[in-house]
């Protein structure tokens, strides 16, 4: 455990203070609203500023906005809006330690992991900005002689994108950069916890020469339910991107039936991590440490469920142990924290409920299993229980938090099995040193990702996503290009 986190002010700690935007982003044009939120430091419950309400009415206008640009923006050339995501990439790169703390400050996680998400926001930019150019649709032989066909990738239109707290600026990046990309406009409404972070992405956006109307981001924190029915109804709007809970993916898939949008939901995860018995234990270790603990466990693909081979299970076990009890709890601020606070309150009960559920249930404590109230209100220590079972909450719902449950297997059919027996396909992690059970398993598993032999798998080259209950659409890449373009075809005769 590190020091007991001391509170600090944003607008305090940034070079370029600039940076700090306590406004809604419409048209080009930064306004207060009368209304405001606050947003608090999780470290230390303190405020750190506080951010302009927008409301429907504003909602609309973002979106009036946003349709208006779109009809030049759309025929920018791809040179263009490939310079504008340059400019906006080194900007952000130059920028990256004021947005690393801001990142830091609003979302909690150490400053280490906001640096890379940092940097990763710039790459996503800097890959779109090189990917346009050559992005192109086809010529098609027609069955008829007389006949050629073309088809053409055309940006879909207004975007209405909503993002959460557990990445505030890389979610941003992936769904914006690639909406630009493709000569989209949008309207973003942050997470409530972490709207700064998009302010200032947005700031730095204009500064790279974003023509008005092309981003809007409208922070809302008691307007969220009205805002996004109007996000997901508005006839302007012709595609939403949601990053958040199956709850709220559900609820927006519904309402944006009424007008036929186009969506892209990336939902709720609950990871399978699973290793077999000629894994390499110790990458097997070093990976579960990255994808379970990075952001206190508060990743979308974050393993949660471990599935480890009786052979292998013991060593893995007082491995995994050894290395979470060297992890050091503390502020995000603190240089050598690698766990900072969980979000909030509701983020550590359902840590702690998962936890209790597991040890009624026949789980056995081996690492952590503590609130850590001393530092503050939303720290709790890393934790592994093992004897883990079905019947156990954190078997078939997500954490997000760290906990760790291990569950005994015997055979490579039993993992499989159990890893595909949730609602979610994310993520999942397997571990073997066989080329052919690795490729075997990875087929099998019902996931629209698999990391072999790895913790970490996110990058912009990486089609991002998922299937099941964990959503559709996918983002990064040139599939998420896709993602952002509908294909007009063009029948043309050579009669
Ligand atoms: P979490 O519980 O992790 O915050 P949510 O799905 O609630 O996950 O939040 C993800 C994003 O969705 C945030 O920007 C949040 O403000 C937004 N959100 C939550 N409820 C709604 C809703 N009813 N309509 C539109 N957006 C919503």
């Amino acid at each position: 455990m590190l020091n007991k986190p001391s509170s600090v002010k944003l607008s305090s700690i940034l070079k370029k203070t600039e940076l700090f935007v306590d406004k809604i982003f419409v048209n080009g044009v930064w306004k207060s609203s009368n209304h405001v939120f606050q947003v608090t430091d999780p470290a230390t419950g303190a405020r750190i500023g506080a951010m302009s309400e927008a409301t429907v009415q504003i909602a609309r206008n973002a979106i009036a906005g946003a349709h208006e640009a779109f009809a030049t923006f759309k025929d920018f050339s791809v040179r263009e809006r490939s310079q504008l995501l340059r400019r906006w990439a080194d900007l952000i790169r130059e920028n990256s330690e004021d947005l690393a703390h801001i990142v830091t400050l609003e979302n909690g996680k150490p400053l280490k992991e906001a640096r890379s998400e940092v940097l990763a926001t710039a790459q996503n930019f800097e890959w779109f900005s090189e990917a346009t150019p050559h992005y192109s649709g086809r010529t098609i032989p027609s069955e008829k002689p007389d006949m050629q066909i073309f088809s053409f990738r055309e940006p879909v239109g207004v975007v209405g994108i909503i993002t959460p707290w557990n990445f505030p600026a890389l979610m941003l990046a992936r769904k914006v950069s690639a909406a630009v990309a493709a000569g989209c406009t949008a309207v973003v409404k942050p997470a409530s916890e972490t709207p700064f972070t998009a302010s200032a992405i947005a700031y730095l956006g204009q500064e790279a020469g974003l023509p008005a109307g092309v981003l809007n981001v409208i922070p809302t924190q008691s307007h969220t339910k009205e805002v996004g029915k109007e996000l997901t109804t508005n006839i302007h709007v012709a595609k939403v991107s949601f990053t958040g809970s199956t709850a709220v993916g559900r609820l927006l898939m519904g309402q944006a039936s009424s007008t036929v949008k186009r969506l892209s939901l990336e939902l709720g995860g609950n990871a399978a991590f699973i290793v077999f018995d000629d894994a390499n234990i110790d990458k097997a270790v070093a990976g579960a440490i990255a994808s379970k603990y990075r952001g206190s466990g508060q990743t979308c693909i974050c393993a949660d469920r471990f599935f480890v081979h009786e052979k292998v299970h013991d060593e893995f076990v007082e491995k995994l142990a050894n290395r979470v009890k060297q992890l050091k709890v503390g502020p995000g601020l603190n240089p050598q924290t690698d766990i900072g606070p969980l979000i909030n309150q509701k983020a550590v009960e359902k840590v702690q409920s998962h936890l209790d559920d597991a040890l009624s249930k026949g789980g056995e404590l081996v690492a952590g299993g503590h609130r850590l109230k001393d530092l503050g209100e939303n720290f709790f220590e890393p934790t592994i229980i093992i004897k883990g079972n079905q019947s156990m909450a954190v078997f078939h719902e997500e954490t997000f938090g760290p906990l760790a449950a291990i569950m005994k297997i015997s055979s490579d059919a039993e993992g499989v099995a159990l890893a595909n027996s949730v609602e979610g396909g994310l993520a999942s992690y397997l571990y073997t040193e066989s080329f052919s059970r690795a490729l075997v398993v990875s087929k099998k598993l019902e996931s629209g990702m698999v990391g072999l032999n790895t913790g970490l798998i996110t990058e912009v080259a990486l089609p991002f996503g998922g299937v099941k209950q964990s959503g559709f659409g996918r983002e990064g890449s040139e599939f998420g290009l896709d993602d952002y373009t509908v294909v007009k075809s063009v029948a043309c005769s050579t009669a």
